[in-house]
């Protein structure tokens, strides 16, 4: 990646704190100027003192002096304070940015990304980031103006020492570079072991009942081995490149502060220079090494800070493919008739899951979907959603095609109750409304009501203020069941036009099944449905049929004249159940 790219992504962020940035800049002035003036008060100071100046003139130079330190720590306050406000600002609209744009990616980008790396994206490189704002900015800024002013104080003093001392400094400042560059790759591949173990750690966290229950966990610990070990050296090649490199500076400055001794020795003793000013080199030439030494220190977060701000950009250019549509045409009111044109569909290239797939139901009816695990019912349930687009093919929604709503809006008219109901460590008002603000506290209860809630509902301690979810901070319990009826009770509230149940009934007993049979009656009513199931029971309510098999639709038509038909599948299958039954 260019460092454009990266450059791009520093001057947006800093270009929003403008006056911030103008603040620090003049308190970094201001610094940089108080610490090249008090050496310069102090030369003045020890040659009136040589050439026996009054007292009086000498305890000002004094009093001025320490005035000037108490000036130049409250500016090093003030500096931190704001360079500080600064990195938080910058460094938290970067998160929110990077958090949107990763929620907005397509579904292949977070089936290939594990939560544990986006966490290392979104947190750890940002602060990473942070540290470059707060700190580096502040000691390299400073310490790259204090060299300049040094550097131009000694050549107006003596121009030998101006020269000699600006053929070192650049040739340190070259050797910085050139270091920097070698280091910055070894960095990446350091924090990208570390984002791999932690995405790891992540998953396997959240699968750590099936694990238990599996007896998976000397396998997880053998691969933790695994990733940390990887890790470790990658980190332990970074750590030992930055310490050669250290190393190599010290010699350097070392070097250099000799040179500089030598050379003030000269002049003073060939009469060129006061003592004073023999103490100003002396002090010059160690703050010229104290900048210095602390921007060879500082490249470790340097390296860190680039190759994190290279991440950023790398993910900050990823564009989803998914394009949200216009809206021009706004989708009809009410019931929403559905058709689907030969469409095919496949999540990897070469493996279709679903092949020419042609369906039309009307405004209000119910198509009953069934087919083997594996046949490609959820996947069709998706891009009715849009979570993917079909390769081949068109899906329209009350005669518009869907690509053309917007996503936001296409997704609140079609609602959709799956097999995984994800529950937040939030109240259970946010579950339910999923958090929005304009909730309406009697429909919320009275839905609760209508899928049999009511009990429970009556048993939670702060009603829907209770904090549920599946971590320490859940206030109440609930049973797979109920987690599923609280999923449909999400889609009531939504009120959508087109309602779709991907085996949604599954987890439920037959007495809660029997409870919310009437619900879904009532949720159906004045809507289109699509109920897919793997048991034939939940689809008696459907108007048409489809039999999917190997992402194909084998069987499509009316329920009852496919019912009639002892040849079709759908009998077939309905016969295979009742057997099953009387068995
Ligand atoms: P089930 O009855 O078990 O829910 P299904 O009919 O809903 O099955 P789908 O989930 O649509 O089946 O999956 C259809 C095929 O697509 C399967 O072979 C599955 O392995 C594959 N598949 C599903 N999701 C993905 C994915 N995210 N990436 C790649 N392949 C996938
Ligand atoms: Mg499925």
């Amino acid at each position: 990646m260019p460092t454009t790219g990266r450059r791009v992504v520093l001057a947006k962020y800093l270009g929003v704190e403008r006056m911030c940035v103008l603040g620090l800049a003049v308190l970094l002035a201001a610094t940089v100027a108080v610490r090249v003036g008090n050496p310069e008060l102090l030369r003045a100071f020890i040659d009136d003192a040589v050439g026996g100046k009054s007292l009086e003139i000498l305890l000002l130079r004094g009093g001025l002096f320490l005035a000037l330190v108490l000036v130049s720590q409250g500016l090093s306050v003030a500096t931190a304070y704001v360079s500080g406000n600064l990195a938080w600002r910058a460094t938290n609209r970067m998160r929110l940015d990077l958090v949107r744009h990763c929620l907005g990616l397509d579904m292949a980008f977070h089936q290939t990304h594990t939560p544990g790396e986006l966490i290392e994206r979104t947190d750890e490189d940002v602060s990473a980031l942070a540290n470059l704002f707060s700190s580096f900015v502040l000691q390299i800024l400073i310490n790259l103006l204090l060299l300049i002013c040094i550097l131009i104080v000694l050549s107006c003093m003596d121009w030998r020492l101006g020269l000699a001392l600006t053929v070192y400094v650049l040739l340190c400042l070259y050797v910085l570079r050139r270091t920097s560059e070698t280091a910055s790759p070894a960095w990446k591949q350091a924090s990208a072991a570390l984002a791999d173990l932690h995405g790891f750690v992540g998953e396997q966290i959240t699968g750590i009942v099936d694990l238990r229950t599996s007896g998976a966990i000397p396998y997880v610990m053998r691969t933790f081995y695994a990733r940390r070990r990887v890790a470790f050296l990658r980190q332990w090649d970074a750590h030992r490149l930055s310490i050669i490199i250290s190393g190599g500076t010290d010699i350097l400055l070392t070097g250099g502060a000799v040179g500089a001794f030598l050379l003030g020795a000269a002049l003073f003793q060939a009469g060129a220079i006061t003592l004073g000013t023999v103490y100003l080199v002396v002090t010059y030439t160690q703050m010229l090494a104290q900048p210095l030494q602390e921007i060879m220190a500082q490249i470790d977060d340097l390296q860190k800070a680039s190759a994190s701000l290279k991440r950023i950009d790398e993910l900050l250019a990823l564009q989803p493919v998914l394009r949200d549509g216009l809206g021009i045409t706004s989708l009809p009111a009410g019931a929403l008739a559905l058709a689907c044109e030969h469409v095919s569909f496949s999540y990897q290239k070469g493996a279709p899951v679903l092949k020419d797939i042609t369906l039309h139901i009307g405004a209000g009816e119910v198509l009953g979907v069934l087919g083997h695990t594996g046949s490609g019912k959820s996947t069709l349930a998706r891009l009715l959603c849009r979570l993917c687009d079909p390769d081949v093919g068109s899906i329209s929604l009350g005669g518009i095609p869907i690509q053309d709503e917007r996503i936001a809006v296409l997704r609140q008219r079609v609602g959709m109750v799956t097999q995984e109901v994800q529950l937040f460590p939030a109240s259970l008002r946010d579950n339910l409304t999923l958090f929005s603000p304009d909730s309406d506290d009697e429909r919320i209860v009275q839905v609760l009501d209508e899928l049999g809630l009511e009990d429970w509902y009556a048993a939670l301690p702060r009603g829907l203020d209770t904090i549920i979810g599946s971590d320490s901070t859940s206030e109440a319990g609930f049973s797979a069941g109920e987690a599923q009826l609280l999923a449909f009770a999400r889609v009531f509230l939504q009120n959508p036009s087109v309602v779709i149940l991907d085996e949604a009934s599954s987890r439920l007993d037959v007495v809660t099944e029997q409870l919310i049979e009437r619900a879904v009656a009532r949720l159906l009513q004045g809507r289109t449905g699509i109920i897919i199931a793997h048991r034939l029971a939940t689809i008696q309510r459907a108007d048409q049929v489809a039999i999917l098999e190997d992402g194909q639709l084998v069987e499509y038509g009316g329920r009852t004249g496919l019912l009639a038909d002892p040849h079709s599948r759908f009998s077939h299958l309905l016969h295979i159940a009742s057997e099953e039954v009387q068995i």
